[in-house]
């Protein structure tokens, strides 16, 4: 049972697998034959740049991957994979630039259209000083594991050898 609540007779309704993913249906049926996907299309308010008529709006592919598309699918196939922003590329003024995060460049406002490099960094990467915090636990934890091996070891040496030792030394002493 979901959260949500059929928008035609009150019930709840229920996740369920069809032939293209996870949908939702309602739990009334067979008197309620109510279907919804599962995650309703979010509208962006953001204009299509390319049909100019439609619609951006945020959707889930099949396989669970955030997509921004135009709400006039199939009749205007225009999508991004990244997150759309109202504001007009300065280089090509295309209508709309995406906001793409990666973990090596950080957040930058870029232009979706292919033959134009337009970019602009919003938020730096954040790799460096993360990979040199990991660095430093590895060392510290290596270096404590050699000393106790190291502290294990020398000790038992220093008392075997010690006894060994007195046991002879006395020995030589009364022959
Ligand atoms: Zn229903
Ligand atoms: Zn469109
Ligand atoms: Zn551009």
């Amino acid at each position: 049972m979901s959260e949500e609540k059929c928008d035609k007779c009150g019930a709840g309704m229920l996740i369920k697998m069809g032939r293209y993913g996870k949908f939702l249906a309602c739990s009334a049926y067979p008197e309620c034959k109510n279907i919804q996907p599962l995650e309703k299309p979010k509208a962006l308010d953001i204009a299509c740049p390319q049909c100019k008529e439609g619609e951006m709006m945020e959707k889930k592919s099949r396989y669970g991957k955030i997509f921004y598309s135009c709400n006039r699918y199939p009749k205007c196939k225009y999508a991004l994979w990244n997150p759309p922003k109202a504001e007009a590329c300065p280089k090509c003024s295309w209508p709309l630039t995406e906001i793409k995060t990666t973990k090596r460049w950080g957040t930058v406002q870029r232009c979706p259209q292919e033959e134009c490099d337009w970019e602009k960094e919003l938020i730096p990467p954040v790799k460096k000083p993360a990979a040199k915090k990991t660095t430093a636990k590895k060392a510290a934890v290596k270096k404590t594991a050699t000393k106790k091996t190291a502290a294990k070891k020398a000790p038992a040496k220093k008392t075997a050898v010690k006894k060994t030792a007195a046991k002879k030394a006395p020995a030589k002493k009364d022959a």
